[in-house]
């Protein structure tokens, strides 16, 4: 659990071949009003798809 960052994966399943698991690529941080949250652009490993993700700045993977 923790900070995200590039190189950890999540649990979201690629649209592409549905592997379960997708590689935080790249985090980025947005500001809405008062509420921060991160903008996730993430990668499948096994077909390399590129997809991205908005979360909560609370937000933890474990
Ligand atoms: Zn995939």
């Amino acid at each position: 659990m923790g900070h995200l960052q590039s190189g950890q994966h999540i649990q979201k399943r690629c649209t592409n071949c549905f592997h379960d698991k997708m590689e935080i690529i790249k985090v980025s941080e947005r500001d809405f009003n008062e509420k921060v949250v991160y903008m996730l652009w993430i990668q499948c490993p096994e077909c390399g798809t590129n997809d991205s993700e908005l979360v909560p700045e609370n937000l933890s993977f474990s």
